[in-house]
Parts: C-alpha cells; sequence; structure tokens
C-alpha cells in the first residue's frame, strides 16, 4: 500500500513538474510571428504580394473540405458591419461595463472566436464599405468620401463581392445601411445582391433636419423644411430585388429611425431562417444603423444602457441584433458552416460628441491616425476557429473579399482586371494558430498616401492636424492636413496614441517602409487611380 502512495505522489509530483514546464515555455506561445522579417511572395502583378504560410494554409483548406463533406454546400459568409463603432467600445476591446454599454454577444463570439487587434477600415463609411464589397482601397473605387443628400458617383463599374458570390451560387442578402451610391447602377440590386431592405444613404442625412434642437431654423420653417423635402435623395427605407427597381416602404421620421435596427434584424432572421432551408450557401451583409449619429434608441432600450445616453442605449441595442441572428443560425442548424465577422465601418465620430464611440488610439473618424482606422474585428466560426485567439496580425478589410472568393471555392474569380488590395487570409483565421499573411497596411487620407505600418512600426508622412486636442481624440474631420519634412515614425505597442516620434533613432527601418510606400505608389502607374466621389 505504502508503495502504491508513493508511486502516486511520484506521478502527481511529476504532473506538478510537468505543468511548471509548461507555464515556464508557455510565455513564448505569445510571441507571434515577426512579420516584419518575413519575405514577401507576389502573387500576380494585380495583386498584393503575401507572406506565404502553406501549412497554416493546407490546414485550412482540410478544415474547409472536411465541412463540405458534411454541409454538401459551400460555407456561409455573415459579415456584421456596426457604424462609427470605436475599437474602445465593445467589452471585448475594454469597453462594454468599463463604458457604459455591456455586449455581452461580441464578447462572446471574441471570446469563442479569434479577436483581431490590428483590423483596418478606411478613415469613413462609404470608402470602408466599398473597400470590403470590392476588395480594394478607394483611391481604385473611387469613393474617397461619403456621397452626401444624393451626391452622385458610388460602386458603379466594379466587381463587387455580391456579383462574385453570386455567381459562385450563393444567395446574396443585403439588409440595413447602403452608402455606396444612390444612383440606379450602384443601388445593391444593380451590383449583385439579390434583395436589400435599408436605407441608400446615411443616417444623418434622413433626420439631422427634421431634428429642432440640431436644426431648429429648419424645423420652425415650413418653407426651408419644404426645400428639404424636395431636395433630390431619397428619404426612405426601401427594398429592391435584383433587376428591379428601388420600392420606397416607409419614410424616415425620427420615430421611424429608432425602429431601423429592430426591423432590420427581423428581416435578416426571416432570410436566415429561409436559407436554413436552402440547398444554396448565403453571403448575409447585415449593416446596423447604431451608433452612427444621431442616435435615437428604440424605445425598448432608451435609457436602458448602465450610460443612459443615446450612443450607448443603441450600442447595447445592435449587439442584441448580433446575438439574435447567432441565436437563429444556431436553432436553424447553420452556426457551424457560416463564417461571422463583425466589425466597424471606421473610427468613433469625435465632432459630435457625446454622441459618440471611444478608441484607446489618437484621433478619430476621418483621419488617418489609429484611432480614425483601427477598429473591431472579430472572426467567429463554431468548430472551425479555435476559441480563445487573439492576434495583432495585420488585417485590412479589403481582406473580406479575396478571403471570401477563397471560402466560396472561387479563388479564380478575383478580378485579373484591376489591382486587388485584399489579400486572402483565410489560413490566419483558420489554421488554429494562424498568422496573417499581410506584410504591410496602408493608409489614405483621401487622395494623399499619408502612412504605412509593419509590425509595430507606422511611418506617417502625412496626416491631419498635430494639436494637443488630437490626441484626446477631438477632431477627425475639421483638422488641416500637413505633409512632414522628414515624417514620423512611431511604435504602436510603447506609444499607441502616436505622440513619440523617434525617426531619427530608427533609421535602420527606412529602406523597408519607404520602399514598400514606393512599390504601392508605383502600382498606381498600371493602374490608375479613380475618383467617383472625391474632392475637386
Ligand atoms: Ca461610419
Amino acid at each position: 500500500m505504502k508503495r502504491v502512495r508513493l508511486a502516486q505522489v511520484f506521478d502527481f509530483s511529476k504532473r506538478i513538474l510537468l505543468a511548471c514546464a509548461t507555464l515556464i515555455v508557455a510565455p513564448l506561445a505569445v510571441q507571434a510571428e515577426d512579420s516584419l522579417v518575413k519575405p514577401l511572395t507576389p502573387i500576380a502583378e494585380n495583386r498584393e504580394p503575401v507572406i506565404q504560410h502553406s501549412e497554416q494554409a493546407a490546414q485550412a483548406s482540410e478544415k474547409l473540405s472536411a465541412l463540405e463533406k458534411k454541409f454538401k454546400k459551400k460555407p456561409n459568409i455573415l459579415v456584421f458591419l456596426m457604424d462609427d463603432v470605436g475599437w474602445g467600445d465593445p467589452g471585448c476591446y475594454g469597453g462594454g461595463h468599463t463604458s457604459g454599454a455591456p455586449t455581452p454577444n461580441i464578447d462572446r463570439l471574441a471570446k469563442e472566436g479569434l479577436r483581431l487587434t490590428s483590423c483596418y477600415a478606411q478613415p469613413s463609411c462609404s470608402p470602408t464599405r466599398a473597400t470590403i464589397m470590392t476588395g480594394r482601397l478607394p483611391m481604385r473605387h473611387g469613393i474617397l468620401r461619403p456621397p452626401m443628400y444624393g451626391e452622385k458617383g458610388g460602386l458603379e463599374g466594379e466587381v463587387t463581392l455580391a456579383q462574385v458570390l453570386s455567381k459562385a451560387g450563393y444567395a446574396t442578402q443585403a439588409v440595413g445601411k447602403w452608402h455606396m451610391g444612390e444612383n440606379k447602377e450602384s443601388q445593391p440590386q444593380n451590383v449583385g445582391f439579390d434583395d436589400f431592405y435599408g436605407f441608400l444613404g446615411v443616417s444623418d442625412i434622413y433626420t439631422e433636419w427634421r431634428d429642432p434642437y440640431f436644426y431648429p431654423e429648419i424645423v420652425n420653417s415650413p418653407e426651408r423644411t419644404r426645400l428639404v423635402m424636395k431636395a433630390d435623395f431619397n428619404k426612405f427605407m426601401v427594398r429592391s430585388q435584383k433587376g428591379g427597381e428601388i420600392e420606397n416602404i416607409e419614410e424616415i421620421t425620427i420615430p421611424v429611425a429608432s425602429t431601423l435596427d429592430e426591423k432590420w434584424a427581423d428581416y435578416s432572421i426571416d432570410f436566415l431562417k429561409r436559407q436554413a432551408k436552402s440547398d444554396k450557401p448565403f453571403f448575409l451583409y447585415h449593416c446596423t444603423r447604431g451608433c452612427h449619429f444621431d442616435n435615437y434608441p428604440n424605445e425598448k432600450f432608451k435609457g436602458k444602457s448602465p450610460a443612459r445616453h443615446p450612443f450607448k442605449d443603441v450600442l447595447v441595442e445592435i449587439d442584441d441584433v448580433l446575438g439574435r441572428l447567432v441565436k437563429t443560425l444556431e436553432e436553424t442548424g447553420q452556426l457551424d458552416n457560416t463564417l461571422i465577422f463583425v466589425t466597424s465601418d471606421n473610427g468613433p465620430e469625435m465632432e459630435t460628441w457625446p454622441d459618440c464611440g471611444y478608441t484607446p488610439f489618437r484621433g478619430a473618424k476621418g483621419n488617418t491616425w489609429e484611432g480614425g482606422m483601427r477598429v473591431p474585428g472579430i472572426a467567429f466560426w463554431r468548430g472551425v476557429i479555435r476559441p480563445g485567439r487573439t492576434s495583432d496580425g495585420l488585417f485590412d478589410l479589403s481582406d473580406i473579399f479575396t478571403t471570401s472568393c477563397t471560402l466560396a471555392g472561387v479563388p479564380g474569380e478575383v478580378p485579373k482586371d484591376r489591382y486587388i488590395d485584399g489579400i486572402d487570409q483565410t489560413s490566419f483565421l483558420l489554421a488554429n494558430d494562424g498568422d496573417s499573411n499581410r506584410k504591410f497596411e496602408y493608409y489614405w487620407l483621401m487622395k494623399t498616401l499619408s502612412a504605412v505600418r509593419v509590425g509595430e512600426f507606422k511611418y506617417l508622412r502625412a496626416a491631419t492636424s498635430t494639436t494637443a486636442d488630437d490626441v484626446v481624440n477631438m477632431g477627425g474631420f475639421s483638422g488641416v492636413a500637413e505633409s512632414y519634412s522628414y515624417g514620423k515614425f512611431f511604435n504602436l505597442y510603447l506609444d499607441p496614441k502616436e505622440t513619440h516620434s523617434y525617426l531619427i533613432r530608427k533609421l535602420v527601418y527606412n529602406e523597408v517602409l519607404q520602399s514598400a510606400l514606393k512599390k504601392h505608389a508605383e502600382t498606381f502607374k498600371k493602374y490608375p487611380p479613380k475618383l467617383a466621389v472625391s474632392v475637386e
């Protein structure tokens, strides 16, 4: 008996030693791949070169094959795009309870999926949306800034993700905010979507001039109100079907605006339920109304967030919407065959404070400081993406285009006649310890190539104003664009607020950053920029 006990003690001690050894080596596991030293592999003249990870790509491919055998169709793709939600707003990024708006559903997907800490949008909404839809940067798809109040120009002439997926046999559904052009040729039903239910513009153009707090000079003048009503922009929530015409459903007054996220959620849920019985995989592009200014919370959520402020109430609601969509996927047996990507279209809009979100970084919506472009990015896929992952690997929202083409089994459908900035990140998302295939992130401030990032380093040669106010996130669109004589160099790990440029100490990195900018600029020689919505 005694001997047995001793053996048990020995065995137990061995386990403790093993556990200690694991703990000792564990910190090494969090050391991510050093993308700075990784070579780039060219894949085509019109494509961004990539960091290749063959083993990870093979693992991702195996997972996809096994899934197709099980479900007998390609995987579904759900892009859940929030509006003006900052990097720091969801709980899993430090917000949530801390800032008076718990986001349990977003947090759950992050916890059970992959949380990206360096996911990049464009500085404002329409440029980002078109980048997701085309895999191309704004200087290529031409939507350099949001078209406002019915301005002409949009997605027309681009090859869209909806078109590619539709051709690959997907049901394509867009719900919510569009804002990639109101003109007929740029409307969702004419750029690849089977069906669209939402609005064509952006929240504020429907409601701001109806609100006596913001526009008393219009609300109190029937003549001025009539003038706005006559202006040539659509003022309705609309519906359209492939090849058809836009049908006006309901005029978007302030009370109607407060119900949109609820109506859009119901519409998407109906779509998901129908899809469960379909042989076709789906692409659902669900774009929330919240939390773009001005936020008028749904009666069910008004004053219900701990912060009791409109932005926070609406954030709580859109988190609930996400939860409802995920629940529907689960109940209809589709959750295991659906990639869910949750993100936002730009940093917080600080010029409408306090109706705005939060970022711990410098700057805000409208500029190329980190706060303007770095957004939440969560990839969730039950049984496919290993739970609990976090990565600081670079992910640009243009990568959604190329990655989705691979998931749909049509990587060859990525256009060859135009430059594609998106990188196929399938292996990054799906392999158990996937690394980003993207080496560089480029920052464009309208027509100006503003900065480049590699690893933790960012070289900034032009940006919007540099007043102390910017550091506490004020500004955004209102600053003055400045071009620096020598550029600024930041270590984003040591200096996320981008306040300590130490270029003079770090010239050793000059070559890698300068040549990246040069090569990127050179791509525009063969593939000239396009200006669809721009400044003069
Ligand atoms: Ca936005």
